[in-house]
């Protein structure tokens, strides 16, 4: 039975237009994604919204139907249950380390360290670094402002003071003027 347009909908959203596993959205793609099903419907596998997942063709092609059978296999990685964090870390090259045997085995499974995937992370990663980096500057520039601002307040009131000191000094003068006659 194919899936129905409202599920298949509210699956796209709750993704965020983006693929579960490797986090290509549908304007990287250039279009929408696929829906996979983590069980396989050939292995058991319903159409119910816990069971599928927003997936790019690329990792769709590399997950195909796997579904652990016999007891030592290996499970991958279900994004609709871990976030990726618990089992990738993103390194600074922009290719995920394994922290889990699920994690190790759903990157090797799914090639998630393939070539074009660490690029398109990499790129996220400078533009990351370049939005820290304005966000400081400014941060500088706003706090510069702010203490010119107070400077010319200080420099307000130091003009003020002066201008006092003087009206002083000249009444002194006048009046020592005064009392010489
Ligand atoms: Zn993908």
């Amino acid at each position: 039975m194919a899936i129905k347009a409202s599920v298949r909908e509210r699956v796209r959203e709750r993704a965020d237009f983006a693929c579960e596993f490797c986090g290509i959205s549908e304007t990287d793609a250039g279009g929408q994604l696929t829906i996979d099903h983590y069980r396989p419907k050939n292995k058991g596998g319903d159409n119910d919204h816990t069971n599928l997942i927003y997936c790019c063709p690329r990792c769709n092609q590399y997950k195909l139907d796997y579904w652990p059978t016999r007891p030592d296999d290996l499970q991958l990685w279900n994004p609709r249950l871990d976030p990726p964090t618990h089992h990738f870390l993103l390194l600074d090259d922009g290719t995920l380390h394994p922290l889990t045997e699920i994690g190790a085995f759903t990157l090797r499974r799914m090639r998630l360290n393939r070539p074009p995937l660490v690029a398109h992370r990499l790129r996220r990663i400078r533009a990351a670094e370049e939005t820290r980096l304005l966000t400081h500057y400014c941060d500088l520039v706003r706090l510069i402002e702010q203490l010119l601002i107070q400077q010319t307040a200080l420099m307000e009131e130091q003009q003020k003071l002066l201008h006092e000191q003087r009206e002083l000094l000249e009444q002194i003068l006048h009046n020592r003027e005064k009392s010489g006659e």
